[in-house]
């Protein structure tokens, strides 16, 4: 079964380091068509929401405060078989072990600055978008 949509946020480290083209870039050369986005800057209570599987972690918190430190640009992203095709974009969580070439591998910082998030499953995605974008924000 393929899956058709992700959800993706470029965090502030990425956005700070001014990689927000280039890694749009990347997304749409891979295929990707963006369905929904927007540029914004996450509250507290959204942070904690989004990450709230992560609460017992003992980075949650660091995690919490980097993604509302400055502004993210989250979107929607439509491709066959998009939840596996957009983590092997991105690369590893720690960019020391992303592939070559991948997203983490060429602009992020560390393994809690990673450049971006990409959803793990279809269940996911939708529960990830839905937070994020109304049905009149999608196209
Ligand atoms: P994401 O969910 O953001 O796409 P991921 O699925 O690759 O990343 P997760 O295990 O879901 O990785 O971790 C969520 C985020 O928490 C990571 O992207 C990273 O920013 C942060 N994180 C994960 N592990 C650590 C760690 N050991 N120390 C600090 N931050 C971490
Ligand atoms: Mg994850």
């Amino acid at each position: 079964m393929t899956t058709n949509r992700t959800f993706t946020m470029i965090k502030p480290d990425a956005v700070k380091n001014g990689h927000t083209g280039a890694i749009l870039n990347d997304i749409i050369h891979a295929g990707f068509k963006i369905v929904a986005m927007k540029y914004v800057q996450l509250t507290e209570k959204q942070a904690k929401k989004f990450y709230e599987v992560h609460a017992e972690r003992p980075f949650y918190m660091d995690l919490v405060n980097f993604m509302i430190s400055g502004p993210i640009v989250a979107a929607v992203l439509e491709k066959d078989n998009a939840i596996e095709d957009f983590r092997k974009l991105i690369g590893a969580t720690n960019p020391k072990d992303a592939a070559e070439g991948t997203i983490r591998n060429k602009y992020a910082e560390s393994i809690e600055a990673n450049a971006v998030h990409g959803s793990d499953s279809n269940e996911n995605a939708a529960i990830e978008s839905d937070l994020h974008f109304s049905m009149y924000e999608r196209f």
